[in-house]
């Protein structure tokens, strides 16, 4: 069934370490071999050997309306006759910053980047600064992308592979990242109380994506959010995961709190690589070269990648009824997830907001590091196997949220109830 994907792996890792250009890729964790892509329609993704699975990760989120989305495909490939970059400004530029700015809340103004990592990075930079002080505060579990100083206790491929320190980030750039339990806002003041003075910024998934899906508990943000003002900190919603897909203004407008910066990706760039940062104003004009926090990028505003992003937002913008299409199929499978779950009889939690969703095999609620970390995470493993046998395809990690796409009819819906009905039956 995985022949060629098995070739693949094996001619891979020769030339690439561990066959992967990013490590989550690579099963290590749920073992087996990863499946290598050939190509992508819709809610569908066909491996090397023909297989065809229902696609939960989107990419890890940008394929919001499903893959090779035709007015996305046809954009490029005009824009693509005209260079495929400059190394210097366009108007496409403008008109995506417009655009943001016009679907994004509290964002005066925006600079384009070309990862996730690249906009947490300079927004954290320019948050230090702009204040003069060299801390942060971000939570466990939480990923902001892998630059040094968010590889303290951080979610994703870091949980998922159980690294507890990275080597090579210093002890210097490490002891100034302070961390606390997501959720536990007593555990901020107490921090902010211990270094008064001392932090830049505060980092939040203000929905967290990267230990499976986790809500913020009532009154969490709205903390946060006082403390910042209360201590003169800057406060960073990592709108990576959430941006342009919770809503069009993303988690700041769902859960109603003002960031001081924002930071997005995925969905941004409709799946070419890009990022953005953005916020106040009175922050926004400490970049160069308006001031003198230095960021710069030779591919950052790209026009493919630029008219990408800008095709899709225009899209979302155009018709919101498709978060309220992507949260009502979103719920159909928690609910039908529930119903098999239900029946199985073992303990298990699933956590969903909007199109974000997860399940973990618990006995108590998931609300933070700790508890998602606590959960039967071989049964997933083995969850996760079932349902790729059954043509379903799940991040392959417990510390991974699923993404829906509009591209999902309920026919797959459907399918997905059935296979993990089946596949629980197996376990
Ligand atoms: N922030 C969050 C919340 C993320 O989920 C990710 C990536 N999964 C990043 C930052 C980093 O983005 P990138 O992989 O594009 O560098």
């Amino acid at each position: 069934m995985y022949k060629k994907s098995k070739e693949l792996f094996e001619r891979a890792q020769k030339s690439i370490p561990g066959g992967v250009n990013s490590p989550v890729r690579a099963f290590k964790s749920v073992g087996g071999t990863p499946l290598f892509m050939q190509k992508a329609k819709g809610a569908y993704m066909y491996d090397a050997d023909g297989n065809q699975y229902i696609d939960y990760i989107a990419s890890w989120g940008p394929m919001i309306l499903g893959h090779a989305h035709e007015p996305i495909v046809k954009a490029i490939q005009e824009k693509a006759l005209d260079s495929t970059s400059f190394g210097a400004p366009t108007e496409l530029e403008i008109e995506m910053a417009e655009l943001i700015l016009s679907m994004a809340p509290n964002v005066d103004m925006i600079r384009m980047v070309s990862s996730g990592t690249e906009a947490c990075m300079s927004a954290v930079r320019l948050a230090r600064g702009y204040t003069g002080r060299n801390k942060i505060i971000k939570f466990e579990g939480h990923y902001h992308g892998h630059a040094d100083s968010f590889l303290v206790k951080a979610g994703s491929g870091v949980a998922t592979f159980n690294i507890q320190t990275v080597p090579g980030v210093t002890a210097g750039v490490a002891n100034d990242t302070l961390t606390a339990a997501y959720n536990d806002l007593d555990a901020v003041k107490k921090l902010a109380a211990e270094h008064k003075g001392e932090i830049a910024a505060i980092i939040v998934e203000p929905v967290a994506g990267n230990m499976g899906c986790i809500l913020p508990k009532a009154g969490f943000h709205e903390g946060l959010r006082k403390l910042c003002d209360e201590e003169g900190i800057v406060f960073i919603f990592d709108e990576v995961m959430t941006g342009f897909r919770l809503a069009p203004g993303g988690a700041q407008e769902l859960l109603g709190i003002k960031a001081d910066l924002v930071t997005y990706g995925k969905v941004i760039g409709g799946g070419m690589p890009v990022g953005a940062f953005g916020g106040k104003k009175e922050i926004m004009q400490h970049i160069a070269p308006l001031g003198n926090v230095y960021q710069a990028g030779t591919l950052s505003g790209n026009p493919i990648a630029m008219i990408a992003g800008f095709t899709l937002l225009t899209e979302l913008k155009n018709n919101p009824s498709i978060y309220k299409e992507l949260e009502e199929k979103t719920i159909y499978l928690r609910d039908g997830l529930n119903e098999v779950l239900k029946a199985w009889g073992q303990p298990y939690v699933i956590n969903q907001l909007g199109s974000m969703i997860s399940i973990h095999f618990s006995d108590h609620a998931v609300v933070d590091f700790a508890s998602a970390a606590s959960a039967n995470n071989e049964l997933f493993k083995k969850y996760f196997h079932a349902m790729l046998k059954r043509g379903v395809y799940l991040p392959p990690s417990a510390f991974e949220s699923w993404f829906l796409n509009n591209a999902l009819t309920y026919e797959d819906l459907d399918k997905t109830i059935q296979a993990t009905k089946e596949s629980l039956e197996e376990l």
